[in-house]
C-alpha cells in the first residue's frame, strides 16, 4: 500500500511541472557557470598538518587464506581497507613511492600494498564468455571491488613473483595472468627464483636467484623491467654482496633495483625522500593483527601519533614540510621538487 502511495506521489510531482520549462533554463545556466576557469582553493597546510617527510607504510601481504600472520582472511582484508580508507589512507604504486611523485588528495596519507609469493589466492583469473576476469575472491579481486565502491582509494599494488609458470595459477596462460595485472595498472617485482634465503648465498648463486626471474618475466612479458624486490624470509644478502642488486647481471640482464623490501614487522617507515631511508633495506609491516608492530598496531599507532605520518598537500610537484623538518630530507630533493616550508 505504501508503494502505491509513493508511486502516486512521484507521478503527481513530475506531472505538475512541465518538462520543457524546467530542463531548458538549467542547461543554459549550467553551460555559462562551468565555462570560467576557477582557481583551486589554496591548501591550508597548517589545518591539514601537511608533512611530506612523514612515514609511509608498506604493507606485506601474501594470500587470502586462514593462516595468520602471513595470510589474511577475506573479511579481515576488507576490514583493513575500510579502516585505511576511512582514516585517510590512499594507495600509491612503488613507482610513485620511489620517485616521490605522490598524487593523492590534500590531507591524505599514502600507503603501499605488496603481495609476495605469486599465490593463486592473491590473484587468479576466472573464465568468462569473451576471455578472463579477476577472480573476485582473491586479494586483487577484493581490492578491485573495494575500489569500485571507493574510487579514490586506488587500485595500486605490487606483486612479487618467482621464475616459473606457477605464479597465480591455474586459469589462463602465464602471459594471460601477468598481462592482466600490467594492463590493470599493477606492478610486478622479484621474489627470487626459488624463494631462496639470500643470507646463505654466495655471489654466483645470488645473481642466479635474481637473474632467473628477470629472464623469466622477459620471456612472458617482453621488455618488462623489474625494479623492485622483496627478500624471501626478509633475509638480506651479506653487505658486500648488496651491490649485486645494482651492478649484477645475468644472461644479458643488468640488475637495476630501485628498492628492496625486507619482511615485516619493522619500524620507522621513513619515506624515500628522507635522509634515513635505506633503499636496499626498506621496511614493511606485516598485514596482520594481534602482535606488536603488525598492521593494526601501526594503524592505531599513527592515529595516536599523527604528526609522524606523511600527509600530502595534494600536489605531486612540491615537497611541503613543517619548519624544521626540512633538515630530514635527503640532499637533491630540491632539484626535482619545489620546496615549501610553513
Ligand atoms: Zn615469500
Amino acid at each position: 500500500m505504501s508503494e502505491a502511495e509513493t508511486t502516486a506521489a512521484a507521478t503527481s510531482a513530475t506531472t505538475t511541472v512541465p518538462e520543457t520549462t524546467t530542463e531548458a533554463p538549467t542547461e543554459t545556466e549550467a553551460e555559462t557557470t562551468t565555462e570560467p576557469v576557477t582557481e583551486p582553493e589554496p591548501v591550508d597546510y597548517e589545518a591539514l598538518k601537511v608533512n611530506e617527510q612523514g612515514h609511509i607504510m608498506v604493507v606485506m601481504y601474501h594470500g587470502i587464506l586462514d593462516n595468520p600472520p602471513y595470510h589474511r582472511l577475506k573479511e579481515d582484508f576488507i576490514k583493513d581497507m575500510t579502516f585505511m580508507y576511512e582514516h585517510g589512507y590512499r594507495l600509491i604504486s612503488v613507482d610513485d613511492y620511489m620517485t616521490g611523485q605522490i598524487d593523492i588528495e590534500a590531507g591524505m596519507t599514502p600507503i603501499l600494498f605488496t603481495f609476495d609469493d605469486g599465490l593463486a589466492s592473491t590473484f587468479s583469473l576466472i573464465e568468462t564468455d569473451g576471455g578472463y576476469e579477476v577472480n573476485p575472491e582473491t586479494a586483487i579481486g577484493l581490492l578491485e571491488s573495494f575500489a569500485a565502491d571507493h574510487p579514490d582509494f586506488g587500485t595500486e599494488a605490487s606483486l612479487y613473483i618467482h621464475a616459473n609458470d606457477d605464479n597465480f595459477r591455474d586459469v589462463g596462460t602465464p602471459a594471460d595472468r601477468l598481462n592482466w595485472l600490467i594492463e590493470h595498472g599493477y606492478e610486478l617485482g622479484n621474489h627470487s627464483n626459488t624463494h631462496a634465503n639470500f643470507k646463505k648465498l654466495g655471489r654466483d648463486s645470488l645473481i642466479k636467484e635474481i637473474g632467473a626471474v628477470e629472464v623469466y618475466v622477459d620471456s612472458v612479458l617482453p621488455g618488462y623491467k623489474l625494479t623492485a624486490l622483496t627478500y624471501p624470509f626478509g633475509a638480506r644478502p651479506d653487505s658486500e654482496l648488496l651491490s649485486v642488486l645494482n651492478g649484477g647481471s645475468y644472461q644479458g640482464f643488468e640488475f637495476d633495483y630501485r628498492v628492496a623490501f625486507r619482511e615485516g614487522p619493522s619500524a620507522q617507515f621513513y619515506p624515500p625522500n628522507h635522509k634515513k631511508f635505506n633503499y636496499l633495506n626498506a621496511p614493511r609491516v606485516r598485514g596482520s593483527e594481534g602482535d606488536i608492530q603488525d598492521l593494526l598496531w601501526f594503524l592505531d599507532y599513527y592515529e595516536e601519533n599523527p604528526s609522524q605520518k606523511y600527509i600530502s598537500d595534494g600536489d605531486p610537484n612540491t615537497v611541503v614540510v613543517p619548519v624544521g623538518k626540512e633538515d630530514n630530507l635527503r640532499e637533491g630533493i630540491s632539484d626535482n621538487f619545489e620546496m615549501i616550508t610553513y
